[in-house]
């Protein structure tokens, strides 16, 4: 960059310089011409005394190069030309000069001489007797201007040269300092400062990148931390039923279980294998939702019979905990991934019967509102204290742990709900009087996300 600039800086300061140069050249070569013209009309005045004194003879010891001379008479002819044979001219009457002198006393013009190639500046006065002196220069050329120039102008220009290499150089450095200067870490510093007046722009964007990335960064490193918590939480679910089918399996083959024993300790192997199997399938969900649910298919489906299909399958387990369960409501039609719906009604309905009393109710409602489905699940179970509402969502988080484990959770059900939900962009609200019962009502709306219509 710095470079860039340079030859820059250096490139327009030469130009300029011999821009100036050109028409400081044209400028001197008007002004010399000028002055050129000037001397020949004083040449004219004093060669037209010496031939009113001398007459002819004049001419005769006159030592003139620079001039070209040339008498002419009253009538045209010529009478004497120190360049030419006076004899062999033409009439001279009709020239310009000659004309303005016989008329006025005095005459000017400027020409390409008719003998000779060059322009010419001519000056002619009329002598008392009619006749007309008349004397010629030719116009200096540029390059003879130039040639007489030469050694200041080449001098000029080599100090021109070298001062503007030294100056761009210096200046190309000044500009690239305070950026090369720079800390990109904390650019807010450089705001409002005369130096960096005019890379605020690049400094504002910067500094909203920088903000950006740390954003991501530290998303990135929650990411990360949440992933360790999850594996180092999932491996240690998974050892606990490992452990205990071990241990029973061992004693069973060691010979010390009775044999009436034999049975409730082969229930307790397959209870603990379920649960792992669960804990599985519920692993291979949520792997599944943290992939946004990109390969999910959007369907138009009803999640009233959904929610008939999902407490159909939970009536065993219903049965089995004493809990009566009921779905009320109307169809309630949506665009939206059937397998997840299940899902989200299949885990409150679950945990709805789990955390139940013996004897106690699970009201399932389907309705829809505006554009939306919306689910209920309210039970008569022993509630959720208030302080837990938020963290039960968290994966893992079981508010009482062993009473979780006793009922097979895995503490990943309402994690499962809660992504599910977001995939459909609803929510999920929780209502609940711990000793009493618990609501959870979810919305889906309709309209899909776009570009998965
Ligand atoms: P789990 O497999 O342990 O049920 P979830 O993620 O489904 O895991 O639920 C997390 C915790 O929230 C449960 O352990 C339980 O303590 C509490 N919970 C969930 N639903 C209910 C409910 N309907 N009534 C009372 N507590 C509930």
């Amino acid at each position: 960059m710095s470079n860039k600039i340079f030859k820059s800086i250096w490139v327009v300061a030469i130009s300029v310089f011999l821009a100036s140069l050109v028409f400081i050249m044209g400028i001197s070569y008007d002004y010399l011409s000028a002055i050129q013209k000037k001397q020949l009309k004083a040449e004219t005045e004093l060669a037209a005394q010496g031939v009113l004194r001398a007459g002819e003879r004049y001419f005769e010891d006159l030592d003139t190069e620079d001039y070209r001379i040339t008498w002419i008479d009253a009538a045209g002819s010529v009478l004497y030309d120190n360049e030419a044979n006076a004899e062999r001219m033409e009439n001279h009457l009709e020239r310009e000069e000659v004309r303005q002198a016989i008329r006025d006393g005095y005459g000017e013009s400027v020409r390409y001489s008719s003998t000779l190639a060059d322009k010419q500046f001519y000056a002619a006065k009329r002598l008392p007797d009619g006749s007309v002196l008349r004397l010629s220069i030719v116009q200096m050329a540029v390059w003879t201007l130039l040639l007489g120039f030469a050694q200041p102008i080449c001098l000029v220009i080599l100090i021109a040269l070298v001062l503007s290499f030294v100056l761009a150089s210096r200046l190309a450095k000044k500009i690239v300092k305070p950026i090369n200067e720079l800390d990109l870490d904390d650019p807010e510093q450089y705001y409002g400062k005369e130096e960096y007046k005019e890379i605020e722009p690049l400094l504002w964007h910067i500094a909203v990148q920088q903000g950006q990335l740390k954003k991501d960064q530290a998303q990135i490193e929650k990411t990360a931390l949440i992933r360790q918590e999850f594996t180092a939480n999932v491996s240690h679910e998974l050892k606990t039923p490992l452990h205990a089918i071990s241990g029973y399996a061992e004693l069973l083959e060691n010979g010390m279980v009775k044999a009436d024993d034999i049975q409730p300790f082969a229930g307790k192997i397959r209870a603990e294998a379920s649960r792992m199997a669960k804990l599985v399938e519920d692993i291979i969900d949520l792997t599944e939702l943290d992939n946004g649910g990109a390969e999910m298919k959007w369907e138009h489906c009803d999640l009233y019979r959904i929610a008939e299909n999902a407490v159909d399958s939970l009536d065993v387990a219903a049965s089995a905990m004493n809990v009566t369960v009921s779905v009320e409501g109307t169809d309630a039609p949506v665009k939206a991934i059937p397998r997840l719906l299940y899902s989200i009604v299949y885990n409150l309905c679950d945990n709805a019967i789990k955390y139940n009393r013996s004897g106690g109710s699970v009201a399932v409602g389907v309705r829809q509102s505006g554009d939306s489905a919306v689910l209920t699940v309210t039970d008569t179970g022993v509630g959720i204290p208030k302080e837990s509402r938020e963290r039960i969502f968290e994966r893992f988080y079981r508010v009482d742990k062993s009473r979780s484990k006793e009922v097979g959770g895995t503490g990943l059900g309402l994690s499962i709900v809660k992504h599910a939900v977001m995939i459909h962009n609803g929510t999920i609200e929780v209502n609940s009087k711990p000793g009493e019962g618990t609501e959870f009502i979810v919305t889906i709306p309709n309209a899909p996300k776009e570009g998965e219509a």
